[in-house]
């Protein structure tokens, strides 16, 4: 039997003051404190990641970003180097959102260079990966995903994919209030855990969490969690009110 322990993280995306931030993370810590089941993570904007982690630092919710760039440091104006994310406290970075693929031009080559940097960093990649309604509709949802988990880790050894998440999130389900039925994460969960197995090995496959993502709400956490091979859940609207994301926490 696998021993996955569930990850159930949290992406604010552009939400959120400093003050609203910590009190939202101040009041999450109250509310998860005696969840067990699941490791629950909150990735805040950056300008709110260290007063967010005076507010969990110590407690069962860790800290993620929702980007990095992979240069250590230089003459990039606007971006966040992956020891400034540990520097504030992250563990874990969210990595290829496909609103950073639609809005911000980031590709599966440039996915792949910031799995790596996070991974060189010690912090933990959730790359994300899914396929648009088109997509699926043309029957290309495993050609896609496909390349893109291939892209995205290419050349990462097995050593260096100890630690990685991958959250499936059909574009199509991302703040539509529409989610996959219980039925096709399982299907493209189990892809992709096949997947790892035969491009890694059979351990890794075993280990590894693949998060679901798309419209996730209290009342469909608990099917989905339900699956085999649902491990988590990435969860972004309703991820901003610290009671809604608590009982998601508590699938
Ligand atoms: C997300 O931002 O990763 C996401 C899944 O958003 P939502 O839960 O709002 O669909």
């Amino acid at each position: 039997m696998p021993t996955r322990k569930p990850l159930i993280a949290g992406n604010w995306k552009m939400y959120k003051t400093v003050s609203e931030a910590f009190e939202t993370a101040d009041k999450l810590v109250q509310l998860v404190k005696d969840v067990d089941q699941a490791e629950v993570m909150i990735a805040p904007p950056f300008t709110a990641l260290a007063p967010v982690f005076a507010a969990v630092q110590g407690t069962n919710v860790a800290l993620g970003a929702q980007n990095l760039y992979w240069e250590a440091e230089g003459a990039y104006t606007g971006e966040i180097s992956t020891s400034m994310l540990r520097s504030t406290g992250c563990t874990h970075v969210i990595i290829g959102h496909s609103e950073r693929r639609q809005y911000f031009g980031e590709t599966d080559e440039s996915v792949n260079k910031k799995v790596k940097a996070a991974v060189a960093a010690g912090l933990i990649p959730v790359m994300c990966v899914g396929e648009s309604e088109q997509e699926r509709d043309d029957n290309k949802t495993f050609s896609v995903l496909d390349k893109q988990v291939k892209i995205g880790l290419e050349g990462l050894s097995l050593e260096d994919a100890a630690t990685l998440v991958i959250a499936y999130e059909p574009i199509w389900a991302i703040g539509t209030g529409k989610t996959a039925t219980k039925e096709q994460a399982q299907e493209v969960h189990r892809y992709l855990r096949e997947w790892i197995e035969k491009n890694y090995s059979a351990d890794l496959a075993d280990a590894i969490r693949i998060l679901y993502g798309g419209s996730v709400k209290p009342d469909n956490v608990t099917a989905l969690m339900a699956q085999p091979d649902v491990d988590g859940a990435l969860v972004g609207g309703a991820s901003l009110d610290a009671d809604t994301f608590s009982q998601i926490a508590k699938f």
